[in-house]
């Protein structure tokens, strides 16, 4: 099983990074893709991927630094692809929820980084909350133009995960789905997500599963707890959760075009 979604740049891991995916790989995750949220993070999760083994990066702005977006980004962002250890452009898309950013802004910086990923062939790591008809509506143009893409985090509606589906997307599924508060729909619909489409992920040091047991001392999420997020999805798609953590694994090569 490979972790679609590690942000492990973030400065909650910043005093045990090695421990960290020292104990991910000892649960049994094959690899791990770390998260590139800014230029400058993004520059950082390459350099992490290129200190440990089994992980790779993403590059790109995620739509709460898009305001970051200037002239030279696409010109960094093209330099910063090139590298051997980065494997997708993102995390791109867009976030009406906060608006960190503003709508223009997110737009700007998300059709942007399209277009390097169509231009160098590479996949897109896609994030998307509370803008769907906004999102494929500046990603369909590009479609036919890129390898693959995922939303990452899938968090929407049955429809909206149909329509990302018909267009051939991959669902990244985080331990959004352990919610029972808010998680109860997108547990409904995982049936619906094709095993060929479908990937999964930490978010970590974000999205901690509530329902652990025994809960972690620390409320922050890790890698090692995607076998936990793997067996549930597994129980709610009525699948064997190592049959699913294999498929995902195929997805994971066939996508990113990486050997795990
Ligand atoms: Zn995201």
């Amino acid at each position: 099983m490979f972790d679609i979604g590690l942000n492990l740049t973030s400065s909650q891991f910043a005093k045990d990074r090695d421990e960290i995916v020292a104990r991910a790989f000892a649960a049994g995750v094959k690899g791990l893709l770390l998260t590139g949220t800014n230029l400058h993070e993004s520059e950082q999760a390459r350099l992490l991927a290129s200190r440990y083994e089994h992980c790779w990066s993403t590059a790109g702005v995620h739509p709460h630094d898009s305001s970051q977006w200037t002239h030279e980004s696409a010109d960094e962002l093209y330099a910063l692809a090139k590298m051997p250890e980065v494997v997708a452009i993102g995390e791109c898309g867009l976030d009406f929820n906060r608006n960190f950013s503003t709508p223009e802004e997110q737009e700007r910086a998300f059709t942007a980084q399209l277009a390097v990923a169509a231009e160098l062939g590479m996949p897109v790591f896609m994030h998307c909350r509370d803008a769907h008809d906004r999102f494929l509506a500046l990603l369909d143009p590009w479609l036919d133009k890129l390898p693959g893409a995922v939303l990452h985090c899938f968090t929407g509606s049955r429809q909206e995960a149909l329509d990302c589906l018909q267009r051939g997307l991959y669902l990244g599924i985080t331990g959004w789905v352990c919610d029972e508060r808010r998680g109860l729909e997108l547990r409904e619909l995982l049936p619906a997500i094709p095993a060929d489409r479908l990937l999964v992920e930490t978010d970590a040091p974000y999205l901690l599963p509530r329902d652990m047991k025994p809960k972690p001392a620390s409320r922050r999420n890790e890698p090692a707890y995607l076998g936990h997020i793997v067996e549930r999805v597994a129980q709610w798609r009525e699948e064997d959760p190592h049959w699913l953590a294999a498929q995902t694994d195929e997805n994971v090569r066939r996508l990113f075009g990486i050997t795990i």
